[in-house]
């Protein structure tokens, strides 16, 4: 008896979504062979996934944003393929593509060498600051938000780092929860009880949107008491003491000093590839791969390694982006896996095209929010229907984690396959 692993590294929105179409779509295609059973294993260091999207939200409130409707177990999301699907808590350590084998530790520290037949790596990113990242489990995140929590209740001077959707979210609702909702005409907050400001390195906020948006997303900034400092960026930050509470002091590039009782670090993000070899990356530090097919080509690589999400070189990250990747580099494992379980002529390529148009969509606190969907400005009011009221928790959490959009898979027409530079198509 043989089994033929289909192995995931990553079990967040990446992990789960290719997970659900391996047994959707590849698996059932397969060839049935005596004494071959196929499976996909799944490895992540937590047995939750995280609704990540809610964390500017979910950091300042446990009442407005409670954990219940942000963490949910991943196990139970897959019982309709038991016993093929397997999930193991932990991390990849280490990837032998000549052995096709990865070192995973498991939570319980114990050391596991999974054999793959096909390798998909989706193991995304981590945020400088610790509060829009899970690294381990659930408790370990909520003991994060809660202490933050705390420590906002007495803070009167908050610097925020980053003009980018992170940082105008956090921002928001920081001002908010600090200084109170406005009145529906106020411009300002009457009686702020703190000075929040968002750090901006560029002349405009939110580098995806058009410079009319990102004035108006200070606007609703400015009404909850958040102002915004451009084209200065944060250059380091030190703690001015080792007790609870200690102040920050920030230094901005044009020279000048904030003391802050808290600084987020929201200034951009680092792929988790350091298990990966350096080879395989590209100058910023993200998983390598071709373009169109998402296979990963560096020749070491070895035949089967394929990458979905924010930790591929191929993306400018995001749900919407994820939606098209997914089920491209899944039939391009299965295509590839055909030909090399049964021998047989390769049958093409799907290939992945960029959706670039003007997307994305930014709520600033509770009722206000900015935005733009396939290159059209989106209303207030309507960025508090998508995505305001809730963060998209009740229209997607569960769907998202039952894989409901890949229970059918879109038309396709296939390219030429072209093997990689010394590889066996297969
Ligand atoms: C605060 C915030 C708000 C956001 N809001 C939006 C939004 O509104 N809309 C939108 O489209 N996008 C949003 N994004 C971006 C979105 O979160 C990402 O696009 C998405 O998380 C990418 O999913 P992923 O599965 O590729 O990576 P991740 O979500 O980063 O997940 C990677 C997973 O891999 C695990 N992992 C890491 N290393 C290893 C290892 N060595 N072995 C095994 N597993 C490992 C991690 O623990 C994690 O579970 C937001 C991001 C942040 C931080």
């Amino acid at each position: 008896m043989s089994t033929e692993t289909i192995l995931i590294l990553g079990g967040s929105f990446a992990g789960i979504s290719a997970a659900h179409f391996a047994f959707k779509h590849v698996l059932p295609q397969l060839p049935k062979k005596e004494g071959v059973t196929y499976n996909v294993t799944l490895v992540n260091p937590s047995k939750d996934l995280w609704w990540r999207l809610a964390a500017p939200r979910e950091s300042v409130s446990k009442q407005l944003m409670p954990s219940d409707k942000t963490f949910y177990p991943i196990e139970p999301a897959f019982t309709y393929a038991f016993p093929k699907f397997k999930f193991v808590q932990g991390s990849a350590t280490h990837v032998d593509p000549a052995g096709q084998t990865v070192s995973v530790e498991t939570v319980s520290e114990e050391q596991q060498l999974i054999p793959y037949a096909a390798l998909v790596i989706a193991t995304g990113f981590t945020t400088p600051s610790p509060l829009f990242t899970q690294t381990t489990d659930r408790k370990a995140l909520e003991k994060v938000h809660v202490a933050f929590q705390e420590g906002l209740k007495s803070a009167k001077t908050i610097v925020i780092g980053g003009g980018g959707p992170v940082g105008v979210e956090t921002a928001g609702e920081v001002a908010e929860i600090l200084n109170g909702r406005p009145g529906f005409m106020a411009s300002a907050p009457k009686n702020p009880k703190a000075r929040v400001t968002l750090v901006c390195g560029d002349k405009k906020l939110l580098p995806l949107l058009r410079p009319a948006i990102g004035q108006t997303a200070e606007q609703f900034l400015k009404r909850l008491g958040c102002d915004v400092m451009y084209n200065n960026r944060i250059v380091g930050s030190t703690k001015m003491g080792e007790e609870e509470g200690a102040k920050t002091k920030v230094e901005l590039s044009n020279g000048e000093f904030i003391e802050a009782d808290i600084y987020i670090d929201a200034t951009g993000s680092r792929p988790n590839t350091g298990f990966l070899p350096k080879e395989w990356l590209d100058t910023r530090n993200r998983l390598a791969c071709n373009p169109k097919t998402l296979r990963v080509e560096h020749e070491s690589a070895g035949p089967r390694v394929y990458t979905v999400g924010d930790v591929g070189s191929y993306t400018r990250g995001g749900l919407i982006d994820l939606a098209d990747a997914v089920p491209v580099a899944m039939t391009n494992l299965k295509n590839d896996l055909l030909a090399h379980l049964t021998g047989e002529a390769h049958k093409g390529d799907r290939h992945y095209t960029a959706n670039l148009k003007e997307q994305q969509i930014c709520p600033i606190g509770t009722q206000k929010g900015v935005g733009a969907f396939g290159g059209f400005r989106v209303p207030s009011q309507m960025v508090w229907m998508i995505k305001g009221r809730d963060y998209m928790i009740g229209q997607l959490a569960a769907g998202t984690l039952r894989g409901d959009q890949y229970k059918k898979d879109a038309k396709w027409t296939p390219v030429q396959h072209v093997g990689k530079a010394g590889l066996s198509s297969g």
